[in-house]
């Protein structure tokens, strides 16, 4: 490359890495203004339905924020990080999520733990249904049909113990976006280490080698224990099989999988 050549390389660069900085600039300028304005609604009294039902206001300042108690793991089913940031930036997508990261381990993080993310949709986990309320919500760069990487993993076993310690997060509690709702999402997909997780403290395994399956074993009502919405139950089963028994793709339940549910009950339950 000539002096030229070096100058025009420098320019498009220097090009390139401005504008991708610009377009996050003004992400993030958008996410102070709105975290400012719900700082004023918070402020805010009265409330509109309060001066209907609940008129005499005496103000305590005993409280802080309410906290997460569910961290809801994905697959971002989209080729790059970039690609991710971009969708969880753009209004229009409406979905967004804490956390995001990317194939070299990189964190990147997108909203305060405390806010609501737009990543759980219409979901159930035992009787809770407003899922986004109560979670955080971890995207992993992955297109949906290969491993992830062990940078990721190590990044993420990390980001997790940060979580589970700050927010006094149970063991149980870590779970991915099929098992709240079966039949609508399949991420995070059959490669996602569910044992190294569970051996790390995030999520439960089982050992099935001394188990005895009652008599009258109602699988079912064992995925329901664990907290599963069994509503359409070929869609509970599937989610069970991708978090569980990963190599098994079908919908229905044999009897190593009953093993597996009268262990997996006494931890869940
Ligand atoms: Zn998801």
């Amino acid at each position: 490359m000539n002096k030229n050549g070096v100058i025009i390389f420098f320019v498009v660069g220097i090009i390139i890495i401005s504008c991708s900085t610009r377009s996050y600039t003004t992400a993030n300028k958008n996410y102070k203004k709105q975290a400012k304005a719900y700082g004023k609604i918070l402020a805010q009294y009265p409330l509109k339905d309060s001066v209907v039902n609940a008129p005499y206001w005496v103000g305590t300042a005993n409280f802080n924020m309410r906290k997460p108690n569910f961290v809801i793991l994905h697959h971002t089913a989209q080729n790059s990080c970039d690609e991710t940031l971009k969708t969880f930036t753009t209004v229009k997508s409406q979905v967004s999520a804490h956390y995001v990261i990317c194939k070299d381990g990189t964190v990147h993080h997108m909203l305060n733990d405390y806010l609501r993310a737009w990543q759980a949709g219409i979901s159930k986990w035992g009787n809770a249904t407003d899922i986004n309320s109560i979670s955080i919500g971890i995207e992993i760069d992955n297109n949906g049909f290969e491993p992830f990487t062990e940078p990721q993993i190590t990044s993420l076993l990390g980001l997790l113990d940060r979580l589970k310690k700050a927010y006094n997060i149970p063991a149980a509690n870590f779970i991915g976006h099929s098992d709240i709702a079966p039949g609508r999402k399949v991420d995070p997909n059959k490669y996602f280490p569910w044992q190294k997780l569970s051996e790390n403290g995030f999520g439960y395994w089982y050992d099935t080698a001394t188990v005895v399956v009652p008599e009258n074993f109602d699988a079912m009502q064992a995925l329901r224990i664990i907290g599963y919405d069994i509503k359409k139950p070929e869609s509970a089963v599937q989610s069970f099989k991708l978090h569980f028994v990963q190599q098994d793709s079908t919908k229905t339940i044999n009897d190593d999988d009953k093993k597996i549910l009268v262990d997996l009950i006494k931890k869940y339950q």
